[in-house]
């Protein structure tokens, strides 16, 4: 089994990774740690040691298992020069904290900017201002407003608490955790304190900013915060209650103050844009994978996790506690052998990734176009597809919360707002777990398009009518994407489908799981080793068009996709792709846009027909009949979007060119 990552951004990790070993060992051999520590002989007294285990086992540091060698280490980050150089104890058997203070300092700007770089696409100029969230009043500020315990976990001596010492103690407590936990605990602490810091820069994500201007410019009345704190007081809640004009609006609560004031802005009133949170990684070069062949539990996961390690671990796309919304290719739910949806031994494998990250995860799609979106239906699919099980054994939650909610997106380039459906919405992540598939519209299916799961049921054929074009399609797609932000794109390209898909294909190995955080880097590796031009696919076209990607600048990490490409992987019979020569173009663009004569006609296999619907159903432009259980189709309003081909699951829509389209074809080659 072979699995390829995308990843952005992976050399200026490594070699920042790098540097700050290169620092901790030369601390190391400077005395700050190891063979140094029988200078500090006292600190970690029974009392001293106990606080430290209570300040560190609560959140955000989370760390329960503190030793007995590591304690001293902490210690140290939490006193001061003053207690060290006049405490009680001799001043050469105390040490304090400032060589840990400049290591954590470091280390804080480090994670701060490789998140800034990663999850943001902002001028350098606007990085480095995001970054002085670390500067010592505001770090000082957050260390107080989060009841973090640290200030009183400082020993000094005959001074006021400063916000410099605040600072300092924190930074130092950073660097601590780095050398006693490695880099990625260190990453998770410091993103769960600071990440709603950052994103409050953010525009699009000042939910109380957004709210006020909406408040105004809709002239409601006063807007006010009713903050209310409860928990304990090293883990306090934040509940805001938020009323406008005297009229309660709603309520939220969040770990941080500024938190509970946002989780009521975005959940409640939803101003401009829909509060999903956003995670896009900007670049568009990848990175690497590991290996996959069958469907075989340990084989699966081993290549899953790889995969995810190669870009950076789970710990990079998500924290713990997210509810993330696990977003696979359910379509309407079919054995997992004949691979229309994603397998459910991927899905099982990125599940008990989230979960084991202390993720809350809930399992959720909407059935393909023409399917009704309701509990019935779910549960069928689910069943099907082989989430059911994937649900008992990875103690995962289905989704049947059938609503969904209008999401503005007003940056959108073709579509200003989207219907989404509810579980999509409520999550603080989506991790989208997709399958490699031929698409007879599309030409194929991956990371992209899967989000087109996220429209509820039978509003997709509205989709299907107002962009007929697929290129149309795909800028939709691109704006759907940019909406929503998945933070995690995972691919499940092990065993695809060639030929006529996404439903009436043939399965094919590829043997690859692919990664990243890009759906249209993802998406171009994919073409690449099926064999399909990059800017042919609607979606990756669009997206190099807006400067999202370069397809040509994609860079893979893991496996080599030149080993794994499957030249001879069977296109979709609507396939026209793959030629060179400039006037093939121009005959392929003017025969693909104004050619219905050209693009196959559905047909109905009379015999095949069960009359169940749902080709009507799902038919934009209302050309399918069904009578006395047989379904007819109007070819004069027919589309040629092939919606009723994908959802019939009897193979009774088939797929031909008439004379001049079969002339055009042989001349096309
Ligand atoms: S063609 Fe397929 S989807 Fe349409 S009614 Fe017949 S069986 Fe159902
Ligand atoms: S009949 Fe034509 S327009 Fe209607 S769903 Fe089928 S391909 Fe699309």
């Amino acid at each position: 089994m072979e699995a390829i990552l995308y990843e952005n951004c992976r050399m200026s990790l490594h070699q920042a990774t790098m540097r700050l070993s290169t620092i901790r060992e030369r601390l190391r051999i400077g005395g700050l740690f190891g063979q140094k520590l029988p200078r500090h002989p006292e600190p970690a007294g029974r009392d001293r040691g106990a606080e430290l285990c209570a300040l560190l086992a609560a959140p955000p540091f989370g760390i329960t298992d503190l030793s007995d060698a590591a304690l001293p280490l902490y210690d140290r980050a939490l006193t001061h020069r003053s207690y060290a150089n006049g405490g009680e104890y001799p001043a050469a058997a105390v040490e304090d904290n400032e060589r840990l203070e400049f290591l954590g300092n470091y280390v804080l700007d480090f994670i701060i900017a490789d998140h800034l770089y990663d999850a943001y696409d902002l001028p350098p100029g606007e990085m480095n201002r995001r970054l002085q969230v670390t500067r010592n009043t505001k770090l000082a500020n957050i260390v107080l407003e989060q009841g973090l315990g640290i200030d009183s976990a400082i020993r000094r001596k005959g001074l006021a608490l400063t916000d410099s010492i605040i600072a300092d103690a924190f930074e130092a407590l950073i660097g601590a955790i780095f050398l006693d936990r490695g880099l990625d605990v260190a990453r998770e602490v410091v993103l769960a304190i600071f990440e709603d810091e950052i994103a409050e820069c953010d525009t699009r994500r000042n939910y109380r900013g957004r709210l006020q201007e909406y408040v105004a410019q809709q002239d409601l009345g006063n807007l006010a915060y009713d903050y209310r704190q409860t928990g304990p007081g090293n883990c306090p809640v934040w509940a805001a209650r938020v009323t406008v004009g005297g009229v309660p609006l709603g309520k939220g609560e969040a770990r941080t103050k500024q938190g509970g004031g946002d989780a009521r802005g975005k959940r409640g009133a939803r101003p401009p844009r829909g509060g999903v949170r956003c995670n896009r990684s900007g670049g568009t070069r990848p990175s690497p994978s590991s290996g996959a062949g069958g469907y075989g539990r340990d084989e699966v996961d081993a290549a899953v996790s790889r995969a995810i390690d190669l870009i950076g671990g789970m710990g990079r796309f998500v924290a713990p506690k997210e509810l993330v919304l696990l977003k696979p290719n359910l379509l309407q739910g079919q054995e997992p052998e004949r691979c229309v949806t994603t397998h459910p031994a991927v899905v099982a494998a990125v599940a008990r990734l989230l979960v084991g990250h202390g993720c809350q995860v809930v399992i959720g799609d909407s059935p393909g176009a023409g399917i009704v979106y309701n509990e019935t239906n779910l549960r069928r699919a689910y069943a099907r597809a082989g989430y059911t099980a994937v649900a008992e054994e990875t103690s995962v939650v289905l989704n049947y919360d059938t609503g969904y909610q209008t999401v503005s997106y007003p940056e959108g380039a073709v579509m200003k707002q989207f219907s989404i459906i509810t579980p999509a919405v409520a999550a603080d992540a989506i991790v989208v777990v997709s399958k490699a598939k031929t698409h007879m519209w599309t030409r194929m299916t991956g990371a992209a398009k899967n989000l087109f799961g996220l429209i509820p049921g039978l509003e997709k054929p509205v989709f299907h009518f107002r962009f007929q074009d697929e290129y149309a399609f795909g800028r939709m797609l691109v704006d759907l994407n940019e909406c929503m932000k998945p933070r995690l794109q995972v691919m499940d390209a092990v065993m695809a489908m060639e030929g006529d898909g996404p439903q009436a294909g043939s399965p094919r190995k590829v043997g690859v799981i692919l990664a990243g955080s890009d759906p249209a880097a993802v998406d171009t590796v994919l073409a690449q080793l099926i064999g399909m031009d990059p800017l042919e696919i609607g979606t990756i076209r669009s997206a190099a068009a807006r400067g999202l990607i370069d397809p040509a600048a994609v860079r893979t990490v893991g496996d080599d996709p030149a080993d794994l490409a499957v030249p001879d992987f069977k296109k979709p019979s609507t396939y026209t792709g793959g030629g060179a020569g400039p006037w093939r173009r121009v005959v392929l663009a003017v025969t693909q846009r104004f050619g219905k004569t050209y693009a196959p006609r559905p047909g109905v296999v009379g015999e095949a027909c069960i009359g169940c619907g749902k080709c009507e159903r799902i038919c934009p432009v209302h050309a399918v009949t069904v009578t006395e259980s047989r379904a007819t189709i109007d070819l004069s309003r027919c589309i040629r979007c092939y919606c009723c081909h994908e959802i019939c699951t009897e193979h009774a829509i088939a797929l031909s060119r008439g004379l001049t389209g079969r002339l055009l074809a042989r001349l096309l080659g």
